[in-house]
């Protein structure tokens, strides 16, 4: 069986990984960059490494694929394990996250807001226990007004881009931790409470950055990757496919869906009307190198409000493996969405109004910046509106009905980490491996 991969980011290698292993199937991987890895790649600057798609950290629920993952960063050290340590920079002072159980740490007019709010919530919750759809108004059914215009409004409001009646409930689904009212009321009285423990600790390449579990996938699969090899076209052909004009029995897409349907013509028209009409956000990832020998033991931040500059997040980058920069100095990442409407910026002005937020929000001084770096991505964040499932699933019955495979997170638009892409790799596999035996038997 002949297999072509459209994608080389760590959903397509680790699927080619995986069909190397197994050793009975001819795959080609196509990839249109000079470098594997996609939205785990990373860069090096002066001495300085970061990851171009923000700070990505190596945590999985599924062993199997923690352990896989580690593994891949054997030829650069090994991993660095670190607490996760993150905080919530609330106007000029911190907050523990997530901000349910850090309402402890407020002025006692906003902590009374938070905590009467979410019990009046949860009071209500009582004779009303039916999800609302809208986002904006599961906020205020989940954790009531105080908490809602406190953090999660300005917080929401600056990373998702669009207004939050917009956007779903769905996707919160076990995302959003489900903190026991006697924690919140405990949090309120500053008795210490362990809020989300999902990630409590986590890896980190020691050297070479995120990108070096990619390398490692790569390494394992090299012959059969084709980098700067974009797909052009991809059409049927008897009961295969033609890749570029190259013939295959089967094809597993990982490229982002809008990029997809310019390939394959064969694609009804709707379906391709649907993949439009999803929503995404766009990213600039800014590197900002610091003449400062250590940072506060930080793993990263969250920055709610508009005075703070247009960053949502700060990853303290350097904390994650000393080897991200150079000794006496140390380095943070900042995230900035776009709504797919525009495409993610990386001028000066982008800079300077990043650089004041930080400034004014206490997190840095201007004078201790040596120098910083943009890169940008237009598919960062897959947005959940209220059309989602139904252009998704439109989008997704075309694909399929054609015979194509496709995964991953922008493969198949879902608000997929690392790991949960090598574990779809790894059912994708087996299930190419069953056909695979079906044929033999057959
Ligand atoms: C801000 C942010 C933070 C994140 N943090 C974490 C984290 O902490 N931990 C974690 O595990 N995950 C994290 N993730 C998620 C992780 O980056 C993704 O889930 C993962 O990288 C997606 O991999 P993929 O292979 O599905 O897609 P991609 O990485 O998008 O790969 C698609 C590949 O297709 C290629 N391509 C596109 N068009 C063509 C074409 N025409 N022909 C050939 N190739 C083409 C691209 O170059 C790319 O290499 C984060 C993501 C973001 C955006």
């Amino acid at each position: 069986m002949r297999i072509a991969i459209l994608g080389g980011g760590v959903s397509g290698l680790a699927l080619g990984h995986y069909l190397a292993a197994d050793g009975r199937t001819e795959f080609a991987i196509f990839e249109a960059a000079s470098v594997p890895g996609g939205l785990c790649r990373s860069k090096q600057r002066e001495g300085f490494t970061y990851d171009l798609a923000g700070g990505h950290i190596l945590f999985s629920k599924d062993r199997e694929v923690w352990e896989l993952m580690r593994s891949m960063c054997a030829e650069v050290g090994g991993v660095v394990r670190s607490e996760r340590r993150t905080a919530i920079r609330w106007h000029d002072q911190w907050v523990k996250y997530p901000f349910e159980n850090g309402i402890g740490d407020l002025p006692p007019q906003a902590r009374f807001e938070c905590l009467s709010g979410y019990l009046r919530a949860a009071e209500q919750r009582k004779s009303d226990g039916t999800a609302p759809r809208r986002f904006d108004e599961w906020v205020r059914w989940r954790f009531g007004d105080g908490i809602a215009r406190h953090f999660m409004d300005p917080y929401n409001e600056k990373i998702w881009c669009y207004p939050l009646r917009e956007i779903s409930s769905n996707w919160v689904a076990g995302r959003v931790p489900d903190a026991p009212i006697e924690d919140i009321i405990k949090a309120a009285c500053q008795v210490s409470t362990e809020g989300y423990t999902h990630q409590a600790v986590f890896d980190y390449p020691a050297h070479g950055g995120f990108q070096s579990i990619t390398d490692g996938f790569a390494k394992r699969c090299a012959e059969r990757l084709r980098l700067s090899t974009p797909v052009q076209r991809v059409e049927r052909s008897g009961d295969g496919f033609l890749v570029n004009g190259e013939r295959f029995d089967r094809v597993v897409n990982t490229l982002p869906l809008q990029r997809l349907i310019e390939v394959v013509p064969a694609l009804p028209e709707d379906a391709k009307q649907a993949v439009r009409s999803l929503r995404w956000l766009g990213l600039s990832s800014i590197l900002i190198a610091l003449k400062r020998p250590h940072l506060e033991p930080r793993s990263w931040i969250y920055l709610p409000f508009a005075d703070q500059g247009p960053a949502n997040r700060v990853t303290y980058f350097s904390n994650y493996a000393p080897s991200n920069a150079p000794k006496g100095c140390s380095s943070l990442m900042a995230e900035i969405t776009f709504p797919k409407e525009e495409a993610p910026r990386h001028d000066a002005q982008l800079v300077d109004e990043l650089l004041r937020g930080l400034e004014r929000a206490g997190i840095l001084r201007r004078e201790e910046v040596l120098f910083t770096d943009v890169t940008t991505q237009p598919y960062a964040y897959v947005v959940f509106d209220h059309d989602f499932d139904r252009h998704r699933d439109r989008a997704l019955a075309a694909i399929e009905g054609l015979g194509l495979e496709t995964f991953g997170r922008f493969g198949r638009f879902e608000y997929l980490n690392s790991d949960q892409c090598v574990e779809r790799a790894r059912t994708m596999a087996q299930k190419l491996l069953a056909r695979l035996g079906e044929r033999a038997r057959s």
